[in-house]
This record gives C-alpha cells, structure tokens and sequence, in this order.
C-alpha cells in the first residue's frame, strides 16, 4: 500500500497523463493531470469505448492493439484522440507498460499519456498541403523534382514518374532518364545537363517516348537551389505540354489551312485588329490594290477608297468599331491600274468566349456591274414612275383597273384602281372568297362561271354586280387573258372596269325609250324627226297610228299634206316655208281629214336642231288633240249656253216684273204729264187742274219706285225649291265650268273644301248661280292685274252657329270703302258692260235661305273676299 502511494504520488508528479489498469486492463486508477484533463469520475473512464471519452474514429483502431496487450502482455503504443472535459478531442501518444511481479507476473499495466497535439495538427496540415501540391501536380500535369546531377542523385513527385510513365518510387538515374528522352531531342537534353552542371538554372522543352511507348511533349525549369559542396542541386518542375502541344500544332495546321483558304477564295478578304488596324489582307486584295498590308493600313489617308465615299466609310467605320456593329458600305475600291470600283465592303467582328471583340473580318465583294444596273436603272426608273403615274390616273379617270391573278393560288395583284373600285384598303390580300362577299346575290351563278372557266385556263370575259362595304351597288365589267402556266397554273393579266355609270345610263335610257313610248301611246302623241336637207322624215310608231299610216312606210310631205284636211293645207305650207327658212320653234293645230271622213286635231310643237353630222333637222312632237278639243267645245258651249239661260232667266223675269210693275206708273206718269202741258197751255192756265196733275205724277213715279222695290222684295219672298245638297259637290260644279276660261285669263285657282260639310237644305240651282256669279266678279276683278299672281280661291267651312260658309277670295283690284255699302244696290257697276245686279240678285237668293252675303277686304295683300253663309239642316229654316 505504501508501494501503491508512493506509485500514486510518484505518477501525480508525472508532468503527462497516466493511468494505471489491472493486467486484465480494467481501469484502476489516473493520476491528477488525467482527471483534470478529463473530469470524470472513475466509473466514466471506464467506459470510454461508449460515451465518447475516447474520440469515435480511433475506438475501431485501439481497440484490437489494446486486446492483443492485455492477453500477450506486450508493451503497446497508439496514438489517439481523448477528450478534454471542455469537448475539444486532443491527440495524445500512448504508451502501456506492464508491472510485473517479481514471478514475472503482470500485476498492473502502466500507461502514459503523452500530448502530440500540436505535432499532429502540424502533420496533418502537411498532409493535406502534399496532397494538394499532389492534386496540383496532377491537374496542371507538373511534377516536381530535386536533383544532385553530380551525386546522380533524384528525387521526384509521384506526378513526375506519372508523366514519365515510371513506377513511382522507382530509382531514378541520369542515365536512366536520358533512356526516355526523344532520339531528337537528345543533343539538346545534353546541352541542357551540361549546362546545368555548369550552376546554370534551364527552361526548356523536349520530347520523351514512355516506356510504354507514348510521344510526350515536356517543358522542363530548374533553378539553381544549393550548392551543398560545390555541387549544385537543382529544385525544378517538369509540366506535360503534351495536350497543347497537339493543339498548337492542330491549330498551326488549322491556320495554315485557313490562310490558304482566305488567300484561295476568289474574293478580298481584310483582317482587322480589334481596334480597326489592318492585320492581314489575303493575296486578292493586295493584288487588286496593288498595296502592301501598310499601305491597306492607311486607307484613311491614302487613294484606296474614292475620295467621294471616304468620309461617309470612316464616319461607319467609327461607329462599327465603337459599336461592335456589322460595318456594310458601298463604296469604289481603286484598283492597282486606278480604275475605281464598286465594291460591297462588309465587316463582321469575331469575338472570344467572353464577348470580347478580337478581330474584324472584312469582306470586300464585287458590286461594280451591279450598281451600273441600278444607276442606268435608276435613270429610266423616273421615266417609268412617270408612265405608270399617267397610267394609274388613267386607270382612275376611266375607272378601270388592271390586274394579274394566279387564280389556282388565289394570289392576285391589283392595281390601286381595283382596290378602289372593290373600296377594299389598298394593298390589303384579295382572295376570290372576299370578291364573292360582295358580289350581288342575282349574279353569284355567273361569278361562280367565271371563276371556273378561269380555273381551267380560259380566257374569260365577265360581267357582275358587286354591293360595296359601303353600300354602293357597282357594275363591272372584265376580261382576263391567260399570259403562261406557271407550273401548270394559269396566270391571268386582265383589266375591269367600273361601268355602274353607263350601265345606269344604259338603263335609264331603256326606261325612258319605253316610257316615251308608253307615254306617247297614253298622250296619243307621236314624234318625228325631219332632215330638211333631203326632207328625210322619220316617224315614231304613234305617229304611223295617229296618221293611219302602215308602221314603217315611207313619208314624204305629200303624203302628209294628201291627209291633212284640205282647210288646213295652206297652214301646213305655211309651216314647210318656215322651216325650211330655219325658224326656231313653231307650233300649229291643225286638222287631218281621215279615209272615215272624221276629223281629228292635230297639236304639232317643232324645235330645230342639228344632226350629228351638222345639218338642220327639226324634232318634232305630234299630239292628237280631238278628244280634249271636242270636250273644249262642248265645255264652251256648255258654259255659254249656262251663262245664256242664266242671263235669260234673270233678264227676262225681271224685264218682265219691270214692264209689268212700272207700266202702270208710267202711263200715269205720261197720262198725268200731258194732262199738265194741256192745262198749262190753256188761257188762262189751269194752274189748280195743273198743279193736281202733277201731285198725280209725283204720286206714279214714287209707285214706279215701290214696283222696284217690291221686285226685289218679290225675288225675296220667292219660295225656293228646296232640297238637301252638299254645298262642296256644288261648288265643284260650277268650278269645273268656269275652270277653263279661268285659266285662260291666266287664273291659278285653289280650292279648300272643309271635309265632313253638313248638308245644306235650298235651292241648289240658285246657289249655284250665287256661287258662278261670286267667282265671274273675282275674275273680273282680275282682269287688268299684271303685277302679281292672279289667285281666286274658294273654300268652304263649317262655322261655330252650326251654318256653312262659302267665300271667294280674289287677287283683284279690291274694294272701295266708300263704295263698299253700294256693291248690293240693283244696278250699280263699274264695268262697262256691266248691269250691276248680279250682287243685287245674288243677296236676294241668300237671305232667301236665311242667310247673309257680305264682302271684306282680303286679308294679306290686295284683293276681296266675298262670302255667304246659310243654316244647315240641322238648324233647318224657319
Ligand atoms: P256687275 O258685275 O254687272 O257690275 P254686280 O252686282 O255683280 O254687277 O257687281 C256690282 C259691282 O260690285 C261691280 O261692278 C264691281 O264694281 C263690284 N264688285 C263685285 N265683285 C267684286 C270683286 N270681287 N272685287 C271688286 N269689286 C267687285
């Protein structure tokens, strides 16, 4: 125990860990630096190979060598990694001793601890350095080497005997290296040595062939390190440049190649620098300049781009190089002889895998016949643009357009014109489907013809509507003419053309012949055409008919004159002899006596003209008149007879009345006056018998007053024979009597007849006249006015107190105030051949039916209005 304390101290004072374990190699005990470096019990010592005492990696390798001890009894020794109580691992050297008893028996192992840490770190960072400088070697293919040349003395790299395909490790002599080096190479290898030998540092490249056969390009440096002795020993690298080697080569051939290339293609080829310097210009450009590189070089400065080019190529050229642009110019070139050339000079930069621009390939080709082209080109290139000018505005004047169509590939080209006419936007891509949209429905059949005659390589001839876009209905019309089969499609040149003007014309002119001629049928009115020259006459159709004539057989002006009625042949010369002298215009009736011996009016209206060719010809219109002339007639006899019976009716009633009424007076008056002259005469005078007979006169001739008086009076009591009537219907009447001599005396006459007017109960007749005689004032009254417009209207109206108003309205001279009251008195007139009773009638009749008749002046402008207005039968007369 003594022994064992003393151990312990002896072990504590050991300036390392120790610990002490039973010769079976359990732990027994450690002494203070090991549980300060550990802090851990005992217990926990002991069971290092768990709980991370002993550092994981080394457990697998101590543990057998800690085995093998413990069973043979041998000392061991390990080195491995124990943990300190802080975590960190620390590399420490272990040595186990046995204690043996004086028997020789192991009583306890004895192990010691020794920290290797730093050295281990230290190994393990120069591991890790060689392997890298080996890793190194191998990537660059660089070995290293040390040489004593005099000691024949070597020491390589691994990668060194690599390269030389030696076993690694093997003996390397001088001799032995010389063995390898290429036969050719072998002078300059010695050179090399010897030089070496000499103290001097080498770099230099030779070739060696491996053992196994394989050519490897070397590039050798050694540099003098020591001279141990005055032998100098040598530090060097060996690289293999085997790989580049070949590349260069590959490259030197590739190059080789290409210049030869370059000089070979039939074209000038220039390499620039980077910066725009002439490096390199193949054998074509030097021979066509009939310069040097130099001199290309100085093309700024020099005669090789024409003066007229040069400052516009350096202006590109800046930029190309500035830019990194393709540089493309056309400029004249001069060649050697000093001709000047157009050449395209085109330069294109060639850039590393960077981007970075290296070079630029300048390619020079020749434009020259080219741009001679274009420039004669270019000159007649206006006289064409001028012809096609004249040509499009042709096409646009006439409306017609031009196009060639492919119409298998339905690609076709049109002129601006077509795109216009189909108002399709210029340019735009016409297909057959987009001109079959507009094409009108009535005339797909035939466009769809067309079409496919045109598919098979005819020659087509077309004719369709078309209704724009817009609306426009358009006619064209077309020819298409194959020109060759492009790969055995026809190709069409044709020309359409917008006819929708004379196709309206066309067929205006068709509608008018036929109304003409309808309206000639309707109007029994014919026309003719007659060329005085050789009195060459054309008739129209009616006029054949009008004249009785056979349609179509010749006329001549006695055949004419053999059917005029023999009273109006003399008019019919007369109408020769001024037509013949060139009168303008005329215009006859005459009469034709027919086979049937009727008769019929003729109304004829000649216009002079000319023909085309100049010559005077008359266009004459004929217009059978008979039947309006025969309905004038018996119109104007009507109206006479009407204005005669009423002139009667009234003249004679009232003549009758006055010779009646006022005979009686005026025997009286007479009887009476001579009975005065009697009693005068006698001597002396009877004045009392005279004066008496004069009481008597006086007293007749105021009874011959009173008959006028009661003759009115007598029209007015008059029963009127009364029936129910329409006042229009009426009104209507006697309008269309007097109608026609209105409008002879120039009268525009207008008519408003209220709708829905109430019957009237009356004398229908007598109203009638009222009405006539109403409307003969008005046109009197109208007769001398030559300063406006002769207007007489009758309008008939529905008044508020349920009567019916009739008022004339005339244009004429208007009334006199101060007359205005007299107008209604028996016998006052103003016109000559006036009997001024018509108004006194006219009343009489009115308020015979209860009603009034009374004159205004008109309201807007001169002229009066006479009205009458009477009870309907609604308010039926008392
Ligand atoms: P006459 O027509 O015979 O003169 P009327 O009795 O019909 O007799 O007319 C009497 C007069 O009244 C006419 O002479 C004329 O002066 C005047 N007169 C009638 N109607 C109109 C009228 N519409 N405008 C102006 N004056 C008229």
């Amino acid at each position: 125990m003594a022994l064992e304390c003393d151990l312990l101290s002896i072990i504590d004072g050991i300036p390392g860990l120790v610990a002490i374990l039973t010769p079976a190699g359990k732990l027994e005990a450690v002494n203070s630096q090991f549980s300060e470096f550990c802090r851990l019990s005992l217990e926990a010592l002991r069971n290092w190979t768990v709980n991370g005492t002993v550092h994981p990696n080394d457990i697998a390798r101590i543990g057998p060598v800690f085995a093998h001890s413990t069973s043979t009894g041998a000392p061991y020794e390990y080195e491995y990694q124990l943990r300190r109580f802080d975590g960190v691992y620390r590399w420490f050297q272990v040595r186990g001793n046995p204690i043996r008893a004086s028997g020789g028996d192991i009583t306890q192992w004895i192990v010691l601890h020794t920290d290797i840490d730093e050295r281990k770190r230290l190994e393990d960072r120069r591991w890790r350095a060689n392997e890298q400088l080996a890793l190194a070697q191998r990537l660059s293919a660089t070995g290293s080497f040390t040489t004593d040349l005099i000691a024949d003395e070597h020491v390589w790299s691994d990668e060194l005997y690599r390269i030389c395909g030696l076993e690694p490790g093997a003996k390397v002599t001088l001799q032995r290296f010389r063995d390898i080096v290429h036969n050719e190479d072998l002078s300059t290898f010695d050179a090399v040595v010897e030089r070496s030998i000499g103290g001097h540092d080498a770099d230099f490249e030779f070739r060696i062939v491996t053992p196994r056969g394989g050519l490897k390009h070397l590039h050798a440096a050694a540099r003098l390190s020591d001279n141990a002795e005055g032998r100098p020993i040598f530090m060097g690298a060996v690289q293999d440049i085997t790989e580049r080697k070949v590349a260069e080569n590959a490259l030197r051939k590739s190059e080789h190649y290409a210049r030869s290339m370059v000089d070979g293609i039939p074209g000038m080829i220039v390499v620039l620098s980077a910066d725009g310097g002439v490096e390199y210009a193949n054998a074509q450009t030097l021979e066509y300049f009939g310069k040097t590189v130099e001199e290309m070089n100085q093309w700024r400065l020099n005669d090789v781009c024409h003066p007229e080019d040069l400052a516009r190529a350096i202006e590109l050229f800046g930029r190309s190089m500035e830019t990194g642009e393709t540089f493309d110019y056309e400029c004249r070139s001069r060649r050697h002889d000093g001709v000047y050339l157009w050449h395209r000079t085109i330069a294109l930069p060639f850039r590393d895998p960077n981007g970075t621009i290296t070079r630029w390939y300048n390619l020079l080709v020749d434009i020259d016949k080219r741009k001679r082209a274009e420039e004669a080109f270019a000159a007649s290139e206006a006289e064409l643009r001028r012809a096609y000018n004249s040509f499009r505005d042709a096409q646009r004047l006439s409306k017609t357009a031009s196009f060639i169509t492919d119409l298998l590939s339905d690609d076709h080209n049109w002129s601006d014109e077509a795109f216009r006419i189909f108002e399709f936007e210029p340019g735009s891509k016409v297909t057959v489907e987009r001109i079959r949209a507009l094409v009108h429905p009535d005339d797909l059949l035939s466009f769809n013809d067309v079409i496919q005659q045109g598919g098979r390589g005819a020659d087509v001839d077309f004719f369709f509507r078309i209704i724009t876009t817009s609306g426009a209905l358009k006619h064209i019309r077309g020819i298409a003419h194959v020109i060759e089969l492009v790969e055995g499609r026809p190709m069409f040149v044709g020309a359409l053309s917008d006819v929708t003007e004379s196709k309206l014309i066309e067929e205006a002119l068709k509608a008018s012949e036929a109304l003409l001629a309808e309206g000639q049928r309707l109007t029994s009115s014919g026309t003719l055409r007659w060329r005085i020259a050789d009195d060459d006459i054309t008739w129209s159709n009616q006029l054949y008919h009008i004249f009785g004539f056979g349609p179509g057989t010749a006329i001549s002006l006695e055949r004419i004159g053999s059917r005029v009625h023999p009273d109006d042949v003399p008019m019919l010369y007369d109408m020769v002899g001024r037509a013949r002298s060139g009168a303008p215009d005329f215009e006859y009736e005459h009469r034709l006596l027919m086979p049937d011996r009727s008769i019929k009016y003729l109304h004829l209206v000649g216009h002079r003209s000319e023909d085309a060719e100049g010559r005077l010809e008359y266009i004459g219109a004929v217009q059978d008149v008979t039947k309006s002339k025969l309905a004038d007639e018996a119109l104007n006899q009507a109206r006479s007879e009407l204005a005669h019976v009423a002139r009667v009716l009234t003249l004679s009633a009232l003549t009758a009345s006055i010779a009646h009424e006022v005979n009686q007076p005026l025997a009286g008056i007479v009887t009476n006056s001579n009975v005065i002259l009697r009693m005068l005469a006698a001597n002396p005078a009877n004045v009392e018998g005279a004066s008496a007979a004069a009481q008597r006169t006086l007293r007749d001739a105021s009874r011959a007053s009173d008959v006028i008086a009661r003759l009115r009076s007598m029209f007015t009591r008059k029963e009127p024979s009364i029936e129910c009537f329409d006042l229009n219907e009426a009104a209507r009447e006697v309008m269309a009597l007097s109608l026609s001599s209105l409008q002879r005396n120039g009268v525009i006459v207008e008519t408003e007849l209220a709708d829905n007017l109430p019957s009237v109960d009356g004398d229908r007749v007598q109203l009638q006249q009222v009405i006539l005689n109403l409307i003969v004032n008005a046109s009197d009254a109208m007769i001398g006015i030559t300063d406006r417009q002769k207007r007489l209207a009758v309008r008939t109206e529905r008044c508020a107190d349920e009567d019916v108003r009739l008022s004339v309205e005339d244009s004429g001279v208007g009334l006199n105030p101060e007359t205005t009251s007299r107008l209604f008195e028996a016998f006052y007139t103003t016109k000559t051949s006036g009997m001024g009773i018509g108004l006194a009638i006219s009343r009489s009749i009115v308020e015979s039916h209860h009603g009034r008749l009374w004159a205004v002046p008109k309201d807007n402008g001169p002229g009066a209005v006479f009205s009458f207005s009477i009870p309907t039968r609604a308010r039926p007369s008392a």
